[in-house]
This record gives C-alpha cells, sequence and structure tokens, in this order.
C-alpha cells in the first residue's frame, strides 16, 4: 500500500483514505461520495483495530462481512481497497501508541478507557502508510473525529482531515455498523436517540439555552423507553468536549444510551447562524 500511493502521489494526484471497521453502510458510503468529489484515488481500508476495543468489549463479534464489502466499494467506485490482517499492522514488539491528551479522557473516553488512543494509533498509521492529502471522518464519531484533527495539527501531518454530516436511517436512526446487534423490539427503541435530539432541537428551537434545563428533558425522554439505559447525555463544547452551562458557541449534544446490551451514540451538531446572532443552525 506503501509504494502504491506512493505512485500516484508522484503522479501528481490527489490521493484520499476513508478508513472504515468495515460491515459497510450508507454512513461509509457517504464518505466515498464524498472523497471521489474531490479526489482520485480513492482508497478505502477496512480494519476491525483490536486496540481500541476494550477487554469486554464487541472486538470478537464485532460485524465482519468482508466479501459484501468488497462488492459494495466496487460500486461506490473505490480505487483500492487497503485491509491488513491484525499481525502486519500490530507485528510482534510493536510498542508506540499516539494519544491526544485530555479530549480522549472525555465522555467516550471516560466510558471507554483506551479507545481513543487506539483510534490515534492506528488512524496515524494508517495516514503515514497512505499519506493521503485527504482524509474522511463522519461526524457521527464527533469526538473522535475532533481528536483526529486535533492529532494531525499537533504532529503536523499533511492531511487535512475532512468532517463529512452523519447519515440516518428514515426513521431517524444514525446509521452505524452496531445496529446489526439489535433485534426487531431493540431496533424500535433505538429511534429513541433520534427522538431525544429531535426534542432538545424543539426547545432550542424555542428559545432554550440552558444546558441543565435542555439535559433533563433529554434523560426523561430517554428515560421513558423500556430498553434504554443512558451513559451519557450531555452538551459540550464542540471545541473541548467540555460541558457549557449555556448554548452559545458551537457545541454539540452528545448521547451514549445502551438499547439492551448494544451500545449506541448519536449527536446533534449546533451553530450560531452568525457570530452576532441568538439564531442556531442544527446539523443532525
Ligand atoms: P467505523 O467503521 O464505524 O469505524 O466508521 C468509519 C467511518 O465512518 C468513521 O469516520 C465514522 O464516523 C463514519 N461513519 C460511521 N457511521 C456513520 C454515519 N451514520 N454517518 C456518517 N459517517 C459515519
Amino acid at each position: 500500500m506503501k509504494e502504491h500511493a506512493r505512485q500516484a502521489r508522484a503522479e501528481n494526484r490527489i490521493v484520499s483514505l476513508v478508513p472504515t471497521m468495515g460491515a459497510l453502510h450508507g454512513g461509509h458510503l457517504s464518505l466515498i461520495e464524498r472523497a471521489k468529489r474531490d479526489c482520485s484515488p480513492v482508497i478505502a481500508s477496512i480494519f476491525v483495530n483490536p486496540k481500541q476495543f476494550g477487554p469486554n468489549e464487541d472486538f470478537a463479534k464485532y460485524p465482519r462481512s468482508f466479501e459484501s464489502d468488497c462488492m459494495k466499494l466496487e460500486q461506490a467506485g473505490v480505487d483500492s481497497l487497503f485491509a491488513p490482517a491484525p499481525s502486519e499492522i500490530y507485528p510482534n514488539g510493536f510498542a508506540t501508541y499516539v494519544n491526544v491528551d485530555g479530549l480522549s479522557e472525555k465522555l467516550e473516553g471516560r466510558s471507554r478507557p483506551g479507545h481513543f488512543r487506539g483510534v490515534t494509533t492506528v488512524v496515524m498509521k494508517l495516514l503515514q502508510i497512505v499519506q493521503p492529502n485527504f482524509a474522511y471522518f463522519g461526524r457521527k464519531d464527533a469526538q473522535q473525529v475532533r481528536i483526529i484533527t486535533q492529532m494531525a495539527r499537533d504532529l503536523n501531518l499533511d492531511t487535512e482531515i475532512v468532517v463529512c454530516p452523519l447519515v440516518r436511517e428514515p426513521d431517524g436512526l444514525a446509521m452505524s455498523s452496531r445496529n446489526a446487534y439489535l433485534n426487531t423490539e431493540e431496533r424500535k427503541a433505538a429511534t429513541v436517540l433520534y427522538r431525544a435530539l429531535d426534542a432538545a432541537k424543539h426547545e432550542l428551537a424555542a428559545g432554550v439555552r440552558d444546558a441543565p434545563q435542555l439535559q433533563t428533558s433529554l434523560r426523561r425522554k430517554l428515560d421513558s423507553e423500556r430498553l434504554a439505559t443512558v451513559d451519557y447525555a450531555e452538551v459540550v463544547d464542540a471545541e473541548s468536549f467540555t460541558s457549557v452551562t449555556r448554548v452559545g458557541k458551537p457545541c454539540y449534544v452528545v448521547l451514549a444510551v445502551f438499547i439492551g446490551k448494544t451500545r449506541l451514540i448519536d449527536n446533534l451538531y449546533i451553530e450560531p447562524k452568525s457570530a452576532d446572532s441568538e439564531e442556531l443552525l442544527f446539523h443532525f
């Protein structure tokens, strides 16, 4: 892959990378579509990264569908696929890690210790291997892309990190490979994340700016769903991912909720329409 990407760069082509863990869905494909608009070649990667899963998490049972993923990538017009084995990425004796301090300990990092260290380490490796001009990430994982952007800045990477919109199912559920874990009843219940975010959006549109008040109504909505157990439901600053008391600057409403045994995340991105405006723009 290093040689392959080097060749494309030598031809002055605009190289892009779309990193994934496979079990591809419309969210992944939207990143590829976007990459194809800006770049050629588009390189996708599939790697279920063991280092970003905790010891009691779902690494072993994470959905893997390599054959159908390959077909989807081909259909989407991806130029090449990088699908290394874990032993290629982490050979015996592997000892170097990348960690973005501070941001990596908050929210997702608090619930999943070591998760972001695994993410930044593998993404750094993928970016080193391909050295793309652009790398595409989804806002579905808002904290992840914030951390990766920070890493790229801190380590002077030549890759521009592009943030793409979150893609949802018709009933609002954020597309995720983990949705495959849900049974019929849980699948229905899982829309509560979207319903809670949508209710928050309406409150904000009606003028509510008090974050604790928003959090209380988020909780109430989420708790009303019998199969849902809330991990966190917070309003955080979009830069620092620390709690805000009032919605003013760009921020996220972030949710992590268990539906049965399946942990799902979702978010709503909010920004002022203009610097001096009270009006807000919402990005679901
Ligand atoms: P994953 O395979 O879950 O590691 O995700 C690979 C990339 O796809 C990440 O940049 C994710 O943020 C992005 N992604 C996953 N789900 C969605 C979605 N529903 N909408 C947009 N991007 C997504």
